[in-house]
């Protein structure tokens, strides 16, 4: 299935075996680097795929050898068949998992199992109630919160996504750590990303360097330990000596992992986006409603995809605003 052939294959000789799909662009959250304060306009639903049309399409992802599907969104546990979709999508051959803010996940419980969903990444950008809130103006954080700590002891595989933003979350990256002393849950310390209105600057960065810096100087240099890097991995992880947990860094911004990028992304409207960073994007869904080989649109963008950060090779290219000014924001992209 890996030949230069293959549609799934771009010029770069990358493979795009892990398709992660949007369900949709509503959530329950409003997180101020992912939603911009006024929202963002919502496609009508009628142009948003119903859960047979994510079926039918993720069908063609893994007739070309996707193997790894993500359920993610804005939120996707707020859509209203999401059980239907999991559990259509868990009769593919392929290892599904879900991105979620965890504030409703006790619902669902039962329906990841039986679907055979074990990898679950959840969000959580603060261990304090109120910087939580301020974060993601809803007043959620004990259910969230709870929520992770229940899918812990239901033994499901949790990584946990802290954006860290200067002068906001950097003060906590030892406490969440900490957190990792005796559950056996992931932290992934995440750079904060440029969209269509998120306010960034590159001054709001916090890079692997101070991670580490901070980390060594609490921890002392022998005690953490440096993991070996998993493949296609986007996230360089550690562990502190005799905990159950790790942490990892995942710096998409200041050092991307593009050499071994092997993900493309499905909007919950139906577009394809063949990089976060891009904002060209293929419809599929029309197409497959009238009827037409969706696998030439695949195959195009595919073959468009850059070889690194589409194309923002230099960090100055990145740090100009007008270069983001027409990339969606990540709650309409699906993180
Ligand atoms: N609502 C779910 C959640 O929050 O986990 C899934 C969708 S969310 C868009 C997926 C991931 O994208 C989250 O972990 C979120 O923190 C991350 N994200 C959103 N905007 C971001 C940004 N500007 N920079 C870095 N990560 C971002
Ligand atoms: Fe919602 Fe997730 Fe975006 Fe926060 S990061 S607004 S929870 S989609």
């Amino acid at each position: 299935m890996k030949s230069e052939t293959n549609i799934l294959t771009d010029n770069f000789g990358r493979h795009h075996s892990y398709l992660r799909i949007s369900l949709t662009e509503k959530c329950n959250l409003r997180c101020t680097y992912c939603m911009p304060e006024n929202g963002v306009p919502l496609t009508p639903k009628s142009n948003i795929m119903t859960a047979d049309e994510i079926f039918k399409i993720a069908t063609v992802f893994v007739k070309h050898g996707v193997t790894k599907i993500r359920l993610t969104g804005g939120e996707p546990l707020v859509r209203k068949d999401f059980s239907k979709i999991l559990e259509r999508l868990s009769t593919l051959n392929i290892k599904l998992s879900i991105t979620t803010n965890a504030v409703i996940v006790d619902r669902f419980i039962d329906n990841f199992k039986a679907s055979g969903l074990q990898d679950i990444n959840v969000s959580l950008d603060s261990l304090q109630a109120d910087k939580f809130t301020f974060i993601t103006r809803r007043n959620q954080f004990k259910a969230a919160y709870n929520n992770i700590i229940l899918l812990l002891e239901q033994g499901f595989n949790v990584k946990m996504n802290v954006v860290l933003i200067k002068g906001f979350n950097d003060d906590e990256i030892i406490d969440f750590i900490a957190f990792t002393k005796h559950l056996p849950i992931a932290i992934r310390f995440i750079e904060f990303m440029p969209f269509d209105g998120n306010n960034w600057n590159k001054e709001k960065l916090v890079t692997q360097a101070e991670i580490l810096e901070q980390t060594h100087a609490h921890f002392g240099r022998q005690d953490v330990i440096s993991l070996e890097n998993e493949a296609n991995f986007t996230s360089r992880n550690y562990q502190i000596k005799g905990y159950k947990g790790t942490f990892g860094i995942i710096s998409s911004v200041s050092n991307p992992f593009c050499d071994s990028c092997n993900r493309i992304r499905l909007t919950a409207n139906g577009n394809i986006k063949n990089c976060l960073f891009s904002n060209q994007e293929t419809n599929l869904l029309e197409a497959y409603r009238q009827d037409k080989n969706i696998e030439p649109l695949i195959s195009n963008l595919i073959k468009k995809k850059y070889a690194v950060r589409a194309g923002m090779t230099d960090f100055e290219t990145l740090n100009n605003p007008e270069n983001h000014t027409n990339n969606r924001s990540m709650i309409t992209i699906g993180g």
